[in-house]
Order: structure tokens, then C-alpha cells, then sequence
């Protein structure tokens, strides 16, 4: 597997090391510093993996292979020293060869800053399935934007959520490349000129524009063990020369240098929105920076290889639109044919909707993008000219086949007529693609029979379902090595490349000898936690306790407020019944709230206020503890999720689209409190309903009960410990020197019509939280029920999303 031409043993990696520390960093290796030799084991790793990686770009040429370009706004990959030293199979050697110099591997890997090019979910989804088109040989790109800051970092300030810029670049890292020879020019603005070309056709060209440059940073993404390194390229804005060179010949030198900076601004900050959209100009911007610079690495690509026409692009090119934040590349595409390429409408639009295919990440109202019709005009002239024409011949097409249904032209068409018109995304990116994909298979039906019911009639078989998976190498191999051990000892370790192999577990899950070493691990990984929380935030917690967490985006429709109210009713219990017997747990939060986002910032501090009281009431002990973990992100995942019991999935049926965070607590044993909502539902299929718990209502009694007409008040009157902890909240029980501060919170639950159905929920969350204390105080059955969760939920291996891709979608088969 090793590379011939780079000798992996300890001797030479030290000497590689060193050799680093001296030359690269032009520091002095004695003594040896960390940091130092952190960056010199970097440099030493990615040595061993730029020839692979120079290899698989030249082995995509050399089969002509048709390619998958995977376009996403944002990728949240995670440190990745520990995945390429995974990846090469040097793990053993990296440890010793550090330890020879006195140093720790876990330690020096804690030195990386995480990338955070991505708010949540949809971000890490990126990076999985770059992983699985690594390791399963998909000859595929990732494209996306470098951001100088990304997501920014969490801290928590009396309990108030406080965002602080995060300037990950500041110390430059290893893994990025820049390709200073891969520069485009992207224009902006200017307008539309006709022309009549040399046969005398109308035609139409974009002229007196801005522009920016986009230059190429790469990092290599490897796959496991096979020797495949596959490419992440990432667009950095910088400042075009003769914009700068016009300016100063005016003799404006400090607005020359100003405005050189403005422009580099494009690539500057990830906006930190979860599931809203928001039409800002900068992100506008952004999102055709990257469309625009991908395109034009996609086409050299293509012109490389001489084809005779456009006609088989789509026998090269599959391009995957996570979201529909690159979807201006359908306008993209036809400009650069229609105009640049002088193809005629019909056929380029033919090749466009062969190329692309558009994965639809939610349902939510807030998140479905529209671009006002105004701001696109005047960013983007010619595009806005080409979705007017595409919608054009779109709408005849409808009103052809459907005549007289004005109703359904509105309902279809591309543009929201309004006071202000919009271009809505997701309608452009289901004409503009071949195939449109939901995440899970609740959510794919969703999108069917309501959302896009209409398209889905007008297109039959476009819309697909693929459900998300998530990376066994990082989510399991790296982040638990012991539970990875153990399964490997009993079953090999074929599992990592298959994960479908975990099924041979289940058997084990009778033998008393196995629970108990399945047991032992996972104690070990909640003292380490514990441990971890007691050096970070100065908590103790005990590791008996049932773990209790609830990690993601801080958002209404995830509840977080459901959890917050079921752990006061807990705390209300203990110290009515004191003396009585209480299944002692540890409730973890964690997760950002967008800055904008009022109420989920008073969710934060909801949280963090409840922690406060509980934790410092001597009533309590050790049966309840609440700890608010701050900055979670993928390296805290890793740290959190191996040490869990208990993974709570409990969003309002309907609103999840998939989930991948429940995939990750199940994989690692942890077992599920859940709604029947995004890919719960097939997890639960999976792992078997005798090992999940249960509760809420579901997707059709949540559509069912806004239409009969929803009265949260109703639950309140009926269930006194709801009433209780609501009155507590409204009191100021948990804010004494502020006893209105969570008046909002309790108005949205009982005067604003409860939007999320919390309250409609609540009491059979509470029920199913006693069947999970019962449940774990037999701690037998719980370990049973943990392995086989982990035993059934190979399926949700992104390799199996990204082989159902190929065959589905893309139609590529791995290269040899
Ligand atoms: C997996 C993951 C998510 C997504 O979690 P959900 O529970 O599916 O919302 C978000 N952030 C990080 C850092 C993750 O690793």
C-alpha cells in the first residue's frame, strides 16, 4: 500500500521530522517544541501523500473517466493529520517516532485548528462523501470557497453566546496549496450588449464589468489505504492588477490600495446561517465567484481532452449542487455555451440538464433561497436575462401540456411575482437538472408529495431519494479507537471499508464476556470526557451518570427547548421526592446559534441559566447535572459522541431532512431518543424498534393538526409539570436578576402559537425519557441494545450514499 519511493519507518520519519523543523520552519529541533514538530510531522505526512496524489490526477487523465464535480459552499472536514496518517496506514510510526522525541500524538494532533468552512450538517455531509469518493475511487473534485474566517468560535459569557472571528488562516496551514498558476478572472455587474454575429445572428455578450481573480487553493483528501488522493480546490478572491494599476495612475494610492481590499472581500467570511436564507449582495457574489471559477477549471479540464463538441459533456462532467447555493451555475453553464460556444438554446440547454443534478437539503420556508429579480439583475445582467428565458420556454412547456392552468404556471414558475420579484433557486435547480434528490426517505417523500408535488408530476422520475451517510473513518475509526479495536477483534476489520460487515456483531451482543469489554470502553470514553470537561470548563461529572446529549445547530425546529423542559420536570421531581431513586444523568448541549437569531441566542442562555441552577442546588447531588459544551464543532464531536448513552433526535416531525449527528451517536452505540423524522426513521428500522426510544408525533398528525388548527394552551392546562416548568421559566426562577429575561421564550410556546408543537410533544417526550432511565438502569439490556445499534447501521456508511450517487445520479463506476 506504502508508496515505493517514501520509506515509512520510524528511523526515516524522525529524520523527516527534523529535517522539517530545521529546513521548512528554519527553527532549531533542540529542544523540540510542539508546536514545531507538529507542523514537521504535517510536512512529513503530506510528503508521503503528494505523489499519490499527483498519481490518481494523472490516472483520471490517462482513463479519460468521466468526473464527478461535487460544488458546495461549505465543507467541514475536521483536522486532518490524523486522517492522512490513517489514510497511509503510518499510525504506529507516527507515534513512536514522536514519542522517541519526548512528545504525545494525541497532544500534538490537539495543535490543529479546525477548518470551519461550513455551519453544520450540510458542510460535513461535503466532507463525507469526499472521503467515501476517495476510499470508493470515484474519480471526483470537491469545489468550494476558502474562506478567510469561517464559522465563527463560540465562547460562552455569563451565559450569553458571544461569536469571536475565526481567524484560521492566521498561523497559514499546512494543507492548503496554493496554485498561483491557476488564476480566472470572474466579472460582476456591467449589462447585456446584443450583438449581431458573423452570420448574422442576434447574440448577446456581457461587457463593462468588474472583475475579481479567483485563484486555486487545493487540499488533498486520500482515501483509506487504497492510495487514492483525490482533490479539494478552493477559490480565493484576490484583487485583479489593472483594476489596482487604473486607480493609481489617478494618484489615489490609498483608494487604490482600499479598494483592492474591498475586492478581496468576496472570499472573506462564511455567513454563519443555518437554514435561512438571506438575499445579501456579498453572498450573491460569492456564491457566482465560486460558480464561475469552477466552471472555468471544469472547461479547461474538458478542452484538455479535445472533444469534437459540447455534445458529450455529460459523458465527462456530472456536477452534484449541494444545495442550491451553486445553482446559479445552470444560468452559468448556458451563458458560457450559448454565448462563448455559440451552441444553440435547445442543445445547450440538453447538456445542462444531463450534467446537473441538485440535492435538496430542506423544507423549511426560511431556507428555501430566493435572489431578488433587481439584485440579480444588476450582479448578474446576462444571467438574469438567461433564467427570464428559461423560465420562458419552461412556462410554454407547462402551458402546453397543461393548458389554461394559470394556477399552475404561478406555482411552477422560476420567478415569485410580488412588490418585489424573486428568483426562486430550487426551481431553477429542478428544470436545470436531470436528477433532484431528498436526503432520507421521509424527506424525499416529502418533497414528492407536497413541497414539489407539481414538478414531481411534470417530471416524472427525476425525483430520487438517496439518504445521507456518514465516513466510518473518521466517525468511528478515529474518533473511538478502543470501541474500533474491540469490533475489529472480534470481527476483523474489513468493517471499515464495508460497513455492512458490522451486522456479524449482533451475535455478540448475547455474549456476556463481549458486553462486558463493550461495557468497559465505553466507561473508559466517559471518563476521558469527563476528564476533557473538567480540564475545558472546570466541571466535574461523573461517569456513572446516563450521558445525555444534545450536539448541533441551536435552532427551534431541533427543540433544544423540549430537552431543557424535561430536564427542569427532572429537577422538579428530585427535589419533590427527595430520597427517592432517580436514574442520575448528565445532560450535554451544545451548538451554535446564527448571530441573527434572537430567539435561539435566548435558547443558549436558557440553557446555560437552568445549568447554573440546577448544578448549584444541593438538592440535586449528582442525580441531574446540565453542562453547556461551547464551540462544538467536528473535533468536539469526536470527543463527545464515543461517550455517549444517549443521542437525542427529537425535531418536530417533518422538519429534519435527514439528520447525520443521530447516525454518528448510533454508530458509536449510543442509543436514540427520537421523532419519526429525516433518517430517524430509517435508523429505527434498522437497529430495531425494540432499541430506540420512541416518542412525539408524527410528519402527518403535525400537517394534520395546523390545518385543524393547533392550541399549545390545551397541553399547558393539562399537564401540571409542563405548567410548572413553564410558570418556572416565566418567573424568573432561573433568572432572578432578570425575572422577565425568557418571557419571549415562553410567549412563542404559549402565545405565538407554539410553531414547533413543543408542548404537543411534551408529555410523550417525558414518557419515553422514563423508559430510557429504566432501560439503562439495567445495564445488561442497555449494553445489548448499544451493540446493536452499532451493528445494524452500516448502511448509513457514506460510501453506500456515494456508490448510490454513482449508479443514480452520475452514472461514473470506480476506477480500477
Ligand atoms: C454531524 C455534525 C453536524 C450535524 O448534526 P445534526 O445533528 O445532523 O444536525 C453539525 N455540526 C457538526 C460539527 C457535525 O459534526
Amino acid at each position: 500500500m506504502n508508496s515505493p519511493e517514501i520509506n515509512h519507518t520510524v528511523e526515516v520519519l524522525k529524520d523527516d521530522i527534523q529535517r522539517h523543523v530545521a529546513l521548512t520552519l528554519g527553527s532549531d529541533p533542540f529542544p523540540p517544541r510542539q508546536m514545531h514538530y507538529y507542523l514537521g510531522l504535517c510536512y512529513s505526512v503530506r510528503d508521503r501523500l503528494v505523489s499519490k496524489w499527483l498519481e490518481t490526477q494523472r490516472s483520471y487523465y490517462d482513463s479519460i473517466a468521466k468526473r464527478v464535480y461535487y460544488m458546495s459552499l461549505e465543507f467541514l472536514p475536521g483536522r486532518f493529520l490524523m486522517n492522512y496518517i490513517q489514510a497511509l496506514g503510518i499510525e504506529d510510526e507516527c507515534r513512536e517516532a514522536v514519542r522517541d522525541f519526548g512528545l504525545d500524538l494525541d497532544e500534538l494532533l490537539e495543535e490543529e485548528w479546525n477548518p470551519g468552512l461550513g455551519n453544520g450538517g450540510l458542510g460535513r455531509l461535503a466532507s463525507c462523501y469526499m472521503d467515501s469518493m476517495a476510499t470508493c475511487r470515484i474519480p471526483a473534485y470537491g469545489y468550494g470557497i476558502l474562506y478567510d474566517y469561517g464559522i465563527f468560535y463560540q465562547t460562552i459569557v455569563n451565559g450569553y453566546q458571544h461569536e469571536c472571528a475565526d481567524n484560521w488562516l492566521r498561523q497559514d496551514s499546512p494543507w492548503v496549496l496554493r496554485r498561483v498558476n491557476f488564476m480566472y478572472r470572474i466579472h460582476f455587474y456591467g449589462r447585456s450588449e446584443v450583438y449581431q454575429d458573423s452570420a448574422g445572428l442576434e447574440r448577446f455578450r456581457w461587457v463593462d464589468t468588474d472583475s475579481v481573480m479567483a485563484m486555486a487553493c487545493d487540499i488533498m483528501v486520500p482515501g483509506y489505504l487504497n492510495g487514492n488522493v483525490t482533490n479539494m480546490r478552493l477559490w480565493k478572491a484576490i484583487s485583479t492588477r489593472d483594476f489596482e494599476l487604473e486607480v493609481f495612475n489617478r494618484g489615489d494610492y490609498i483608494g487604490a490600495v482600499q479598494a483592492k481590499a474591498e475586492s478581496e472581500n468576496i472570499s472573506k467570511v462564511l455567513y454563519p446561517n443555518d437554514q435561512s436564507a438571506r438575499g445579501k449582495e456579498l453572498r450573491l457574489r460569492q456564491q457566482y465567484f465560486f460558480v464561475a471559477a469552477t466552471f472555468q477549471d471544469i472547461l479547461r479540464r474538458f478542452r484538455k481532452n479535445n472533444y469534437s463538441s459540447f455534445d458529450c459533456f455529460p459523458d465527462q462532467v456530472a456536477v452534484q449542487l449541494n444545495d442550491t447555493h451553486p445553482a446559479i451555475s445552470i444560468a452559468e453553464l448556458m451563458r458560457l455555451l450559448v454565448d462563448d460556444e455559440a451552441l444553440d438554446w435547445e442543445r445547450a440547454w440538453g447538456i445542462c440538464q444531463r450534467t446537473f443534478s441538485y440535492t435538496n437539503h430542506t423544507v423549511l420556508p426560511e431556507a428555501l433561497e430566493t435572489w431578488s429579480v433587481d439584485l440579480v439583475g444588476n450582479v448578474l445582467p446576462r444571467h438574469m436575462q438567461i433564467i427570464f428565458e428559461i423560465n420562458r420556454r419552461f412556462l410554454d412547456e407547462v402551458d402546453r401540456r397543461h393548458p389554461g392552468r394559470t394556477d399552475l404556471l404561478r406555482a411552477l414558475s422560476l420567478i415569485a411575482e410580488g412588490d418585489r420579484k424573486q428568483v426562486r433557486m430550487a426551481h431553477l435547480a429542478i428544470v436545470g437538472s436531470h436528477k433532484v434528490n431528498g436526503v432520507a426517505q421521509l424527506h424525499s417523500n416529502i418533497l414528492k408529495n407536497r413541497l414539489f408535488r407539481d414538478f414531481d408530476e411534470f417530471y416524472p422520475g427525476r425525483f430520487i431519494n438517496v439518504t445521507n451517510g456518514i465516513t466510518p473513518r473518521r466517525w468511528i475509526l478515529q474518533a473511538n479507537p478502543a470501541l474500533s479495536e474491540l469490533i475489529t477483534s472480534v470481527i476483523g476489520d474489513e468493517w471499515i471499508m464495508d460497513l455492512d460487515r458490522l451486522d456479524a456483531l449482533a451475535p455478540h451482543a448475547e455474549d456476556p464476556d463481549f458486553r462486558q469489554r463493550w461495557q468497559e470502553v465505553r466507561r473508559r470514553n466517559k471518563k476521558l470526557l469527563a476528564r476533557y470537561v473538567l480540564r475545558k470548563l472546570g466541571v466535574g461529572l461523573n461517569p456513572a451518570t446516563l450521558f445525555d446529549m444534545h450536539v448541533k445547530r441551536i435552532h427551534e425546529y431541533k427543540r433544544q427547548l423540549l430537552n431543557v423542559l424535561h430536564v427542569i420536570t427532572l429537577y422538579n421531581r428530585i427535589r419533590t421526592e427527595a430520597g427517592g431513586h432517580h436514574t442520575p444523568r448528565t445532560v450535554f448541549f451544545g451548538g451554535k446559534a446564527a448571530p441573527g437569531y434572537f430567539q435561539a441566542k435566548l435558547i443558549i442562555k436558557l440553557i446555560n441559566s437552568v445549568a447554573a441552577v440546577v448544578n448549584a442546588d444541593p438538592a440535586v447531588g449528582s442525580d441531574l447535572r446540565v453542562v453547556f459544551l461551547p464551540n462544538y464543532c467536528v473535533s468536539q464531536a469526536e470527543k463527545l459522541i464515543p461517550a455517549a448513552d444517549l443521542s437525542e433526535q427529537i425535531s418536530t416531525a417533518g422538519m429534519e431532512a435527514s439528520g447525520t449527528g443521530n447516525m454518528k451517536f448510533s454508530l458509536n452505540g449510543a442509543l436514540t431518543i427520537g421523532t419519526l423524522d429525516g433518517a430517524n426513521i430509517e435508523i429505527r428500522e434498522a437497529v430495531g424498534e425494540e432499541n430506540f426510544f420512541l416518542f412525539g408525533l408524527t410528519e402527518e398528525e403535525v400537517v394534520g393538526m395546523r390545518v385543524d388548527g393547533y392550541d399549545p394552551r390545551q397541553y399547558f392546562e393539562r399537564s401540571l409539570e409542563l405548567k410548572k416548568a413553564l410558570d418556572m421559566i416565566a418567573t424568573g426562577a432561573f433568572s432572578p436578576e432578570a425575572p422577565d429575561l425568557f418571557r419571549p421564550i415562553v410567549d412563542s410556546l404559549l402565545n405565538q402559537g407554539d410553531y414547533y408543537m413543543v408542548l404537543a410533544d411534551y408529555e410523550s417526550y417525558v414518557h419515553a425519557q422514563e423508559e430510557v432511565s429504566r432501560a439503562y438502569e439495567d445495564q445488561e439490556r442497555w449494553t445489548r441494545m448499544s451493540i446493536l445499534n452499532t451493528a445494524h447501521m452500516g448502511r448509513f456508511s457514506s460510501d453506500r450514499a456515494i456508490m448510490e450517487y454513482a449508479r443514480n445520479i452520475w452514472q461514473v463506476t470506480p476506477l480500477a
